[in-house]
């Protein structure tokens, strides 16, 4: 896929902030557009099919990924996930910059079909604010919450092929650095391969 909009890999574990992080960052960039997944797992009570994520049958998402309809799948937690490719593409061909939330099996997938993709991994400050962030939202079992933080140690244990680590230690500081990555990855010279030759034909002002 190449584009003039970032692909964004945008990974992490329960608890680490990512969906308060992404909303911050909605709200600041109306270029970016967040990508809906398929998934087989049911609707927690206030998701709705087509924002947050289309709920489909194991049979109907394996006939999408067996007809490469899929960036990319994995199983998590007994469920399946995946990203639908058309939104993907017509997007990235719009110029929008285009955030996968998915989990580090997804993520690395992306990577290799999409070697231009961005990938960043968002960590907790501690694994002791971790399990205080995971226990604060007061709705899981003790058993829930130990099957996520074990969750989390292996994803974390996993993240070393990502491109950037973003510490949520508070959700300003870590939507300001994922703005100034998004930003020095546009100005990275293979991404504006025209830019010179627009310009030294007199299209582009230098300013
Ligand atoms: P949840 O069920 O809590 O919404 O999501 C569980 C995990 O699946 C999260 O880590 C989330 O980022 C990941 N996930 C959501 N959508 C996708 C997807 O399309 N592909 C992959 N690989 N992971 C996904």
């Amino acid at each position: 896929m190449t584009n003039n909009g970032l692909l964004i890999v945008f990974s992490g574990p329960s608890g680490a902030g990512k969906d308060t992080i992404l909303k911050r960052l909605m709200e600041k960039n109306p270029n970016i557009r967040l990508s809906v997944s398929a998934t087989t797992r049911r609707p927690r009570t206030g998701e709705a099919n087509g924002t947050d994520y289309f709920f489909i049958s194991k049979e109907k998402f394996e006939v999408m990924n067996a007809g490469g309809e899929m960036l990319e799948s994995a199983q998590y937690c007994g469920n399946c996930y995946g990203t639908p490719a058309a939104p993907i593409r017509r997007w990235c061909s719009e110029g929008c910059d285009v955030i996968l939330e998915i989990e580090v099996q997804g993520g690395r997938q992306v990577q290799q079909k999409c070697p231009d993709a961005v990938s960043i991994f968002i960590l907790p400050p501690s694994m002791d604010v971790l399990e205080r962030r995971l226990r604060s939202r007061g709705t899981e079992e003790e058993s829930v919450i130990q099957k996520r933080l074990e969750k989390a140690r292996e994803e974390i244990a996993e993240s070393s092929h990502y491109d950037y680590y973003v510490i949520n230690d508070t959700v300003d500081d870590a939507v300001e650095k994922i703005n100034r990555i998004i930003c020095a990855e546009k100005q990275k010279v293979h991404r504006n391969a025209n830019l010179i030759e627009r310009m030294l034909n007199h299209a582009e002002t230098i300013c």
